[in-house]
């Protein structure tokens, strides 16, 4: 048996409650949630679509770090060691006198709870749409396929594989502190479509004028621990560094 700790919250009364639950081998914390939720509090609410790391939906803190609850196997949490000594684990808060019989699930900070594990991603999506994260794309298109060359698509795609789940937002020490700051993801949608030789120039540079500022790029504490969350391998701060070189290349 293992133990599942989870904060609860229904309007402004909050508490954590331990419930125990029989671990199957690969069971992940998504389906302990589910476990919890069928066989003994039907009133435990969490947000889940895909269950496969698509749809971004399950994004909680697990064991204090922030992660999808359908990607993260209960017995890999077990093994996880404390950050103590430990200068693999980024950003694990993981005490040493925690139990690793015993998974904390906490909803994702910096976002407001509306019930349980589920927070208002409104803020979050709100951010993201000051960088104007869409394509306008240039006058003279081609009339049949508008294709940009191969190496180009793969430093793309990296970024197009966000999948906008919150995890980075909830990892950054400067959104914790900036509630104006963008944030990692919508900087790294800004770098892609910045990358995107079909983007109209003039579009371009409205959104590099718009991320050239303290809120967007040069607001970056560049500690990466974006980087090292992120179930999708987006990598946001180094799209970030990227901004930068570009905004000082344009202003020389
Ligand atoms: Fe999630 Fe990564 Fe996109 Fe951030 S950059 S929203 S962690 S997929």
């Amino acid at each position: 048996m293992m133990k599942l700790k989870i904060r609860r919250q229904e309007g402004k009364k909050s508490w954590y409650e331990v419930f125990e639950v029989e671990e199957r081998p690969g069971m992940t914390v998504l389906e302990a949630l589910f476990h919890v939720q069928e066989k003994l509090d039907g009133s435990l609410t969490f947000r889940y679509s895909c269950r496969g790391a698509v749809c971004g939906s399950c994004g909680m803190l697990i064991n204090r770090v922030p992660r999808l609850a359908c990607r993260t196997q209960v017995s890999e949490l077990r093994k996880e060691p404390t950050n103590e000594g430990n200068p693999e684990v980024l950003i694990a808060n993981r005490k040493t006198e925690e139990n690793n019989d015993e998974i904390l699930i906490e909803p994702l900070p910096d976002l407001e709870v509306i019930r349980d594990l589920v927070v208002d991603m409104e803020v979050f999506y709100s951010l993201l749409d000051n960088v104007r994260p869409w394509l306008e794309v240039k006058e003279d298109v081609p009339e049949k396929e508008n294709i940009i060359d191969h190496e180009m698509q793969l430093m793309i795609e990296q970024y197009t594989n966000c999948i906008l789940c919150a995890i980075c937002h909830g990892s950054c020490p400067v959104a914790a502190r900036d509630k104006k700051y963008y944030g990692p993801a919508a900087l790294a949608k800004a770098w892609r479509f910045d990358l995107d030789p079909r983007e109209d120039e003039k579009h371009r540079e409205q959104r590099r004028d718009i991320v050239d500022s303290v809120s967007g790029v040069w607001g970056c504490d560049t500690v990466y621990r974006c980087v090292a969350v992120c179930p999708k391998k987006v990598a946001p701060t180094q799209g970030i560094n990227e901004l930068r070189k570009r905004i000082e290349l344009t202003e020389k």
